[in-house]
């Protein structure tokens, strides 16, 4: 089951509700911390390919850290940047594949992320920066 793509529908249809959707906020509950190198890595990689795509980050940034430290968990445990925000039955077979690493393959082709890592400007979550700082990341997730 694909849960962050039905909680984004619901959010395209209903934008007074916060972009943070349940499966994030399971997110940041479940997983075990991510080492700070990898956040660190996975940060930088967002800066620059929200540069590069021409996209933006959620006006809430706590939706953006909490998705990279999600990419910086599977970083960890799989080894690659495996989507966070998705139900797998076999996360290491997803993350060899590669269609799921991030940026995926929708976002790359169509710039779809269902995560909300990466908006368009047209979207109504987005914000107006493509930079966030390890303490940005830091304060709005808690420890590290
Ligand atoms: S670009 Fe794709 S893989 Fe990366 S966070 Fe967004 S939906 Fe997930």
């Amino acid at each position: 089951m694909n849960l962050q793509a039905s909680s984004v529908h619901a959010i395209g249809g209903a934008p007074m509700v916060a972009p943070r959707t349940r499966f994030q906020r399971h997110l940041v509950r479940a997983k075990a911390e991510p080492s700070e190198k990898s956040v660190e890595i996975m940060r930088k990689f967002s800066e620059q390919y929200a540069r590069r795509s021409g996209t933006y980050f959620c006006v809430d940034k706590g939706v953006t850290s909490v998705v990279i430290k999600g990419l910086a968990d599977h970083k960890d445990s799989l080894g690659a940047p495996l989507c966070p925000c998705r139900h797998y039955d076999d996360k290491a077979a997803e993350a060899s594949q590669g269609f799921w690493n991030c940026p995926c393959v929708p976002m790359r082709e169509r710039k779809e992320c269902h995560c909300m890592l990466f908006l368009t400007p047209d979207n109504d979550f987005a914000g107006d920066e493509q930079t966030i700082s390890l303490e940005e990341i830091k304060e709005s997730t808690g420890k590290m």
